[in-house]
């Protein structure tokens, strides 16, 4: 008899989670686990804002999916162009797959909300690749400011969109970066400005107080402008309009625009055939999708209920990694004809950096913040790290200076 095919779109955290768990739940003598992924590495999503910054490399921040996978699990690089579970087929840019289960963990892209410009005009972070252009756009806008005859101090304003955790944490880089490039080019630090917009009427909605005013002030503290509870409506490009009243709006000339204003699924999820908003999923209980026995949702292109308060949970790696197990484990039930377990969410709470040596969080419920906080951080990605590729990988890649 042949083996089922399991097909994994994405290695993210969920997809390559997924795969890793596969191998020991199913094993590769039971089935072919393919994974299917558009470059031949792994990036920690988790750590762009830091490859955006400048403050460590991309080769830093990745991997190759092979040292992780090792024999057995069917690596194809390959960009995912089409998915259709009606006819169980899968488009890439080599070819069809078919599966007999399928597992969707191809990620977020960022959400423009349909504002004017932004695509055209402003950097995000949604990959490596383009956490890579935000850094050499801030390099090149510098270096061309050292050039200019006539200098247009605009050019070194920074405006970051968004102050929710990827924004914060990217002030948090910035600010430390900045003065590093400063002094690389002779450039006074004075002249450059880093304004974060932010809709909402505080940094980090929905965060704790207390936690959110340290983060503030700390990042205040190392010259970052903060401009509250003023949406961006529109980007161009010498800068952003922002909506500053009912009827008012103001204009910030900036040489750079950095869009962390929110996420959404996967933009191939809206052609898949499964129900979705905005690219997400809203999953069963197993994980599965709606309406679809064969076909898993991992990561951010899946959407969660918490039981407890009925909202969605935020899409963060800490819950595409606790997924891809249960996803994992629910694939061997269905080739061993068993029931499929629920997914239960065991929330660790969030740590947000500021930086390489302040953060703010609240593990388990319990504050903490500066040092302590940063170095709390690193823990969590080595954690991820270890969850993923085991000790082996903690050692080529693990963050051992805690702050
Ligand atoms: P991803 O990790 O984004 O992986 C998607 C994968 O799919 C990628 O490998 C991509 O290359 C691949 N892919 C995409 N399109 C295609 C295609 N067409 N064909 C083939 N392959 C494709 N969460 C936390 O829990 N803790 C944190 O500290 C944290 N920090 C963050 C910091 C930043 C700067 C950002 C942006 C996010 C952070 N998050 C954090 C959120 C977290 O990174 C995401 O929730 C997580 O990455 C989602 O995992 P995923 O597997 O769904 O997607
Ligand atoms: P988010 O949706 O959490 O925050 C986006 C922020 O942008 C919000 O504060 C929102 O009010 C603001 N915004 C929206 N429209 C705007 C506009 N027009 N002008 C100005 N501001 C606007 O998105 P995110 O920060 O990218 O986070 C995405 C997910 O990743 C979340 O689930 C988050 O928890 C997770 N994440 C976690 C960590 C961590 O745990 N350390 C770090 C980064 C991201």
């Amino acid at each position: 008899m042949s083996k089922p095919n399991i097909v994994v779109l994405g290695a993210g955290y969920g997809g390559l989670t997924t795969a890793v768990n596969l191998k020991k739940t199913v094993g590769t003598q039971n089935a072919n686990i393919i994974l299917v992924n558009k470059n031949d590495y792994h990036y920690e999503t988790t750590w762009l804002h830091e490859v955006a910054a400048g403050t460590i490399s991309p080769q830093r921040a990745s991997y190759a999916i092979e040292d992780v996978i090792g024999s057995g699990v069917i690596f194809k690089k390959e960009t995912v162009t089409n998915i259709d579970v009606a006819a169980r087929k899968i488009e890439t840019d080599a070819g069809e797959l078919t599966y007999d289960y399928l597992v969707i963990g191809l990620g977020f892209e960022g959400e423009t909300f349909g504002i004017t410009g932004l695509k055209e005009h402003a950097l995000s972070l949604a990959d490596l690749n383009q956490a890579r252009r935000v850094r050499e756009h801030i390099e090149q806008q510098f270096v061309s400011w050292t050039k200019d005859a006539v200098k247009d101090d605009t050019k070194l304003t920074i405006v970051v969109g968004g102050a929710g955790f990827t924004g914060i944490e990217l002030l948090g880089e910035l600010a430390n970066r900045v003065p590093e490039i400063c002094a690389e080019f002779n450039i006074p630090t004075e002249k450059v400005r880093i304004i974060c917009v932010e809709a909402a009427p505080t940094v980090l909605p929905g965060f704790d107080e207390e936690l959110v005013t340290f983060a503030k002030n700390y990042l205040s503290s190392k010259g970052v402008e903060f401009s509250i509870g003023t949406p961006v409506v529109e980007a161009t490009a010498a800068g952003v309009k922002i909506k500053t009243g009912e009827d008012t709006f103001d204009f910030i000339e900036a040489g750079t625009v950095i869009w962390a204003a929110g996420v959404r699924g996967n933009s191939l999820i809206e052609s898949s055939g499964i129900e979705n908003n905005r690219a997400r999923i809203m999953v069963e209980q197993d994980l599965r999708a709606p309406g679809f026995d064969d076909v898993f949702i991992v990561g951010d292109c899946s959407v969660f209920l918490n039981p407890e308060t009925e909202r969605p949970y935020p899409p963060t790696a800490q819950i595409a990694m606790q997924q891809a197990v249960t996803i994992a484990k629910n694939i061997q039930h269905l080739l061993n004809n068993e029931p499929t377990e629920g997914f239960v969410y065991s929330d660790k709470g969030a740590v947000c950096s500021l930086g390489h040596s302040s953060a703010i969080g609240a593990p388990f419920g319990k504050k903490v913040v500066g040092k302590p906080a940063a170095a709390l951080k690193k823990v969590v990605d080595n954690r991820a790290l270890l969850l993923i590729g085991g000790p082996t990988l903690v050692a080529k890649k693990g963050k051992f200076k805690l702050f």
